[in-house]
């Protein structure tokens, strides 16, 4: 009975060290993002119910992240979701958050990395001198209640913004860029793109005035 609870945790403890190794690769370094960003990958899914998101649940799953840091790189590995798979979104919030979607039952949490985590690493390994070596070996070993809240959420998900094929295409009738997914916006009774619309990211060069 004991030995096969010890076989579980360690085939749990193994699984979580080949999610970080291919998540390391794909995001150049080990550091505490990839440690948060595994862990918070697992336990979301474990909590909607996704146990292989890369194989047979792959339609399934539905992710978006709050932030654009390392860890995003860890859920993006963990997961399977990306943004050109249009199964991962970002909401440009700039929390170390992230909601993980069942799309079939609709069971969503939202999955925070709690402030209180980086103190509480200082006790669990004091016998490592360096702070963030010891952050490191901490988030490796804390519990998922000392690391994460988690809340159930319900979300609504826009047409637009799911896989699959396009929904539409349309031309701005300003610069004649084509917009996808319904991206498109009605000024003055024309249909344009968001950058006609509300001004681009980015001014163009006109390359004559640049040579002269
Ligand atoms: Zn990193
Ligand atoms: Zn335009």
């Amino acid at each position: 009975m004991s030995t096969g609870r010890a076989d579980a945790r360690n085939r749990e403890r193994s699984r979580f060290e080949t999610l970080l190794a291919e998540s390391v690769a794909l995001h150049g370094h080990l550091c505490a993002g990839q440690l948060i960003g595994v862990r918070m990958s697992m336990l979301g899914l474990e909590l909607i119910g996704i146990r292989e998101p890369k194989g047979a649940d792959r339609k399934k799953l539905y992710v978006v992240v709050e932030i654009d840091r390392c860890a995003t790189d860890a859920i993006q590995s963990v997961t399977g979701c990306s943004l050109g798979k249009r199964s991962l979104r970002w909401a440009d919030l700039g929390i170390m958050a992230a909601t993980f979607v069942n799309l079939e039952t609709a069971e969503a949490v939202r999955i925070t990395a709690r402030e209180q985590a980086r103190e509480l690493a200082n006790c669990y390994r004091p016998d490592i001198l360096d702070r963030y070596q010891r952050q490191l070996a901490a988030y490796r070993e804390m519990g998922d209640e000392a690391l994460f809240t988690v809340q159930r959420v319900r979300l609504a998900i826009a047409e637009t913004d799911l896989p699959g094929r396009p929904m539409r295409r349309v031309c701005c009738q300003q610069c004649g860029d084509w917009v996808q997914d319904g991206r498109e916006e009605r000024v003055d009774g024309r249909v344009v793109c968001r950058s006609c619309a509300h001004g681009a990211y980015y001014a163009v060069i006109d390359p004559n005035r640049e040579s002269a």
